[in-house]
């Protein structure tokens, strides 16, 4: 049974991963790079997920907005930590923890998802199994409850990997998914968000009293290691607010925003989409540990916290080893964000400033 108390983990500061990590041979980043540097580096976690990075800042955000995502990002580790302590697979865990949070209308996923242009929820997800490799995806979909547990199906249940568009929808209603309609998946907030967007307000990232993050993110994502050794990923978005209709970020994009390979890693990234696609974060991890011989952190070092900065980009993700080794980068001020260790012990994080 997991239970709520501190879990060791430690901060490593960008300035310091190279060092700590291969002092030989490790580039120096860029020298300028917005947000805070560094990640958490935790050992022994069987499951990790974040609900999306961004501006979250401790002084536009209050105590009960805190404690709903704080109490939000626990019923999701619960759920998906309940999976696997029933003898489910990592795939099973990953769908588990992130559908409360396609439920929950505090993330940008399912039900209180962004909107696009013309006012509408299209929605975005992916799942990655580490064993075989199989990946299942859907882009722009309109209706089904739960995008990941779609995502799934595809990949269970079709010779495909990404449905997009009416076709996702199609794929939903022919696999007897829970259906919902459109309208259901569009909250007060998100509209009032695109009124302001619209209008150009100088707050328009930000309903500061009542919503204090950059609503522009929140996607939401899970990595999970089985009892067996075996890894997975899944990330779910609305993508990104006031998207053109039709555009597709990188969280169905396999190698983009999701990956998972037993030899390596599970990702589940969250930020600035186009690029994640163009930089394929997900499958660098995956690709500089298997080719280049890093290590996950030194690997998401050079990566997210390097190499995203330095093509414009902002955002983190959760990535987890097969030896249950997690690395939590993000180089926006905050990143919502939670893991679980082998011996059950929960953490929850939201704000850069939070780790140790
Ligand atoms: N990566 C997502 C996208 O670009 C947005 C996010 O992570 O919040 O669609």
């Amino acid at each position: 049974m997991a239970q709520l108390r501190a879990s060791t983990s430690h901060f490593v500061p960008a300035s310091l991963t190279s060092a700590l990590i291969c002092a030989a041979c490790v580039a120096p980043g860029p020298a300028s790079v917005s947000g805070p540097q560094g990640m958490e580096v935790v050992p022994e976690v069987v499951l990790a997920i974040h609900g999306g990075a961004g501006t979250i800042l401790r002084e536009n955000m209050s105590a009960e907005m805190d404690a709903q995502y704080r109490a939000a990002l626990t019923e999701a580790l619960l759920a998906g930590h309940a999976a696997l302590e029933a003898g489910g697979d990592a795939l099973d865990a990953v769908e588990a923890a992130i559908r409360p949070m396609e439920d929950s209308s505090l993330f940008n996923s399912g039900r209180g998802a962004v909107l696009n242009d013309e006012g509408e929820v299209e929605l975005d997800a992916s799942i990655m199994s580490g064993a075989g490799g199989q990946a299942g995806a859907v882009a722009g979909a309109r209706t089904p409850r739960h995008p990941i547990t779609l995502a799934r199906r595809v990949m269970a249940e079709s010779p495909h990997v990404l449905f997009a568009g009416e076709g996702a929808d199609r794929f939903a209603a022919h696999h007897d998914l829970e259906l919902m309609e459109p309208s259901w998946f569009v909250t007060p907030r998100r509209s009032r968000q695109l009124k302001r967007m619209k209008a150009q307000d100088a707050a328009a990232t930000a309903d500061l009293a009542s919503h204090p993050v950059d609503d522009k993110f929140g996607t939401v994502g899970c990595v999970a290691l089985d009892g067996d050794g075996h890894l997975a990923a899944g990330t779910s978005t609305g993508g990104m607010a006031r998207k053109a209709f039709g555009r597709v970020g990188d969280s169905p994009i396999i190698g983009a925003g999701t990956w998972a390979a037993d030899a390596t890693c599970a990702v589940s990234c969250t930020g600035h989409g186009e690029f994640f696609i163009r930089l394929a974060i997900a499958h660098q991890l995956h690709a500089r540990m298997l080719h280049g011989g890093q290590s996950l952190p030194r690997a998401a070092q050079e990566a997210v916290l390097q190499g995203l900065p330095a093509l414009g980009g902002s955002g983190g993700c959760v990535a987890l080893d097969a030896n249950g080794t997690l690395v939590a980068p993000f180089t926006t001020a905050g990143m919502y964000r939670g893991w679980v260790t082998r011996d059950g012990t929960v953490t929850v994080r939201i704000h850069g400033d939070e780790r140790p």
